[in-house]
């Protein structure tokens, strides 16, 4: 459950947003919108509880998930609202700025399911952006999170946090509920930081493995791969290597498929090591959600580099 959204963006770097200067896009987008497509064309059922305006960027992205097999059945939409939208632009350093247009959108008000429509369901994964822009929305959420616990799923949580989207707030004042009840947790560095209050990473994972249910703690590290903890385990796997043309949605993307291989209950270093490639291959693609990222072009990456 969370946001979707269309992403217009830049289409070479250091070209800021408040000059007129060409864009790309509408790309299907909204970190909810990414990770859930993934976890669908790695094969597994999915749907998403969202909404879209009754517009072309709404089709878009309705578009894009009957493609893909994304259930949208819980899609909002709206008549007389217009969709969701980001604006992105990279810089030379590799920093980037969105511009977004999402609060008061349809993007933020879809409404919890009940807990007869989530039985069955074996995850429920929340993107913390998505809790970012709207206090109605996100208690929406909360009750979502509530409902889903107690149908018997468990919770997967990304951090996602999104500096134009707080405003100055705390972190901690929006998530609580949501961590509280979360089992798979899948942060940034900073962000791990952030909710443990603790600078070393160690210790970090270690301080919010010791609060139940939390079992498994993955730490994306961009370029530099990730660390998964879970109880009494740590282990690092490093990236794979391409060219990054556009690193927004990688870590959307590796949430979906180190999730699939939990669902399919392989050994943490295969979920690791395939959604490090995952997260590669997004990298490598221009666009939030675009890039040939399937089974079979995650095996062959894995062949091509694992042996380094
Ligand atoms: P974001 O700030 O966009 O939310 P994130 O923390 O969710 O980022 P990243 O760490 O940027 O996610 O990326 C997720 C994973 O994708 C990384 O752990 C890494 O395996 C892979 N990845 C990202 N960027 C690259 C890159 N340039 N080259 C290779 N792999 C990459
Ligand atoms: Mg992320």
């Amino acid at each position: 459950m969370g946001e979707l959204l269309v992403e217009v963006m830049r289409p070479r770097r250091g070209m800021s947003l408040s000059q007129p200067d060409e864009f790309l896009g509408p790309f299907p987008s909204g970190a909810t919108g990414i990770f859930i497509d993934m976890v669908a064309r790695l094969g597994h059922s999915a749907a998403i509880v969202s909404g879209v305006g009754d517009d072309d960027f709404g089709k878009c992205l309705l578009e894009r998930f009957e493609r893909d097999g994304v259930d949208a059945s819980r899609v909002l939409v709206v008549p007389n609202k217009a969709t969701g939208v980001a604006f992105v632009t990279y810089f030379e350093d590799g920093s980037r700025r969105f511009l977004y247009h999402w609060d008061h959108t349809p993007a933020v008000m879809a409404k919890a399911p009940t807990v007869a429509d989530v039985r069955g369901a074996r995850f429920l994964h929340i993107m913390g952006c998505a809790l970012m822009p709207n206090r109605d929305f996100r208690a929406e959420v909360f009750k979502a999170v509530g409902r889903f616990v107690r149908a018997g799923a468990k919770v997967s949580f990304d951090p996602n946090v999104r500096a134009e989207l707080l405003s100055g707030r705390s972190v901690s004042s929006f998530i609580g509920p949501v961590l509280k009840s979360c089992s798979v947790l899948l942060p940034g560095e900073r962000e791990l930081q952030l909710l443990s209050g603790l600078e070393d990473i160690d210790a970090a994972a270690k301080r919010l493995l010791a609060r139940p249910p939390m079992e498994t703690i993955a730490v994306k590290r961009g370029s530099r791969g990730c660390t998964v903890y879970s109880q009494g385990s740590k282990l690092h796997v490093p990236s794979y290597q391409v060219r990054e043309i556009d690193p927004t949605g990688a870590g959307d993307c590796f949430d979906a498929c180190f999730l699939c291989g939990l669902l399919e209950a392989l050994p943490l270093e295969e979920c690791a090591r395939n959604a490090t490639a995952a997260g590669a291959l997004n990298a490598a693609a221009f666009g939030p959600m675009e890039g040939d990222i399937s089974r079979q072009s995650i095996r062959v990456l894995r062949e091509q580099q694992d042996r380094r």
